[in-house]
């Protein structure tokens, strides 16, 4: 017979939640989910239901689960949607088919920022850079500062992204290897704006293991992306996010309980690690440790990059037409 749900006691439960040794029926379980966003939101003090929250959305379950989740935690909240479209081929159209439809779907107002027709390139052209075999790192670079634009332009003064138990645990573990202890402070749930052009950065879904992120969407008909991006590789977060699935078998609670002990040494580390001290990028005008911030650098690699590669094929029939002459004198 099966197991009956811990919550209603009436349907059968179809989701085991082994961290609180509990099973669940699909409708508890949603509302379950919903649950921790409202509580996680309220612990870290967010937002303000007045405020209008931007939702950064990929496509992918976890930003679908977020805002989906939002508008049914806090049902008379302002949600935007923010979006940045990659231009990589095939899974960035992909991407924006599945965002435009969650968007419709909820009646959510939409920005996209469209790499390719604002800035000329898009993220497939890094291959042609030394960035060719870890894309990942400037397309995070220029997600992040693209986002902060999105954002300033539809009014928003939160942005909430969907990072998950996962992505936020396997992360902090990896600057705590690194000893990187000033990155580490910035992985706190509420991240204030070091300038007006940026926005305040919050992560709902900071409590919710990825599989119950899946979960949600799935078990609320979400339209999300169902192919991966062909830049993903074996990054050091990934590979200590299979470290902590391991762990995570032998004691179900393993990264709750972790991140509830990063979250209690963030605040001691803030008091006694500096930050590197910063400046204002010369180009784009955003707080930077250089005097041209690492957005704006890796912009620029690319076009030149693709400055340099027309320059060429401009050049190539010329040269081959010089060559074909001299033969021809000979
Ligand atoms: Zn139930
Ligand atoms: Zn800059």
């Amino acid at each position: 017979m099966p197991a009956i749900c811990r919550r209603c006691r009436s349907k059968p439960a179809e989701v085991r939640l082994p961290y609180a040794r509990m099973s669940l029926c699909p409708d508890c379980f949603r509302r379950y989910f919903e649950d921790r966003i409202r509580r996680t939101v309220e612990e870290f003090k967010m937002f303000k239901s007045q405020d209008t929250v931007g939702v950064a959305v990929s496509g992918g379950k976890d930003s679908a689960a977020l805002l989906h989740g939002l508008r049914q935690a806090f049902p008379g909240l302002k949600l935007v949607a923010l979006h940045v479209d990659l231009g990589i081929k095939k899974y960035s159209e992909h991407c924006l088919e599945k965002v435009r439809a969650l968007t419709r779907g909820l009646e959510v107002e939409l920005h996209v920022f469209d790499l390719k027709r604002e800035l000329g390139f898009s993220i497939d052209d890094f291959r042609l850079t030394p960035y060719r075999r870890k894309i990942c790192a400037p397309c995070g670079t220029i997600k992040r500062h693209l986002f902060d634009e999105l954002a300033r332009e539809a009014g928003v003064k939160v942005l909430a992204t969907g990072h998950n138990l996962d992505d936020v645990v396997g992360t902090m573990l990896t600057t705590f290897l690194a000893g990187d202890w000033s990155q580490l402070v910035r992985l706190k749930p509420v991240l204030p704006p070091l300038s007006p052009l940026q926005t305040r950065k919050v992560k709902p879904l900071l409590r919710s293991p990825e599989w119950e992120d899946l979960l949600y969407a799935a078990y609320s008909d979400l339209p999300f992306r169902d192919i991966g991006c062909p830049h993903a590789g074996g990054t050091r977060v990934r590979r200590n996010q299979e470290l902590l699935e391991a762990l995570s078998r032998r004691n179900p609670a393993f990264r709750h309980q972790t991140l509830n002990n990063f979250l209690r040494l963030i605040p001691i580390l803030e008091k006694h690690v500096d930050q590197p001290p910063l400046t204002t990028c010369r180009r784009c005008g955003y707080p930077s440790s250089a005097e041209v911030c690492a957005y704006c650098r890796r912009v620029e690699l690319v076009k030149n990059t693709l400055e340099k590669r027309r320059q060429r094929s401009k050049l190539n029939p010329l040269l081959r037409g010089i060559n074909r002459d001299q033969a021809n004198d000979i």
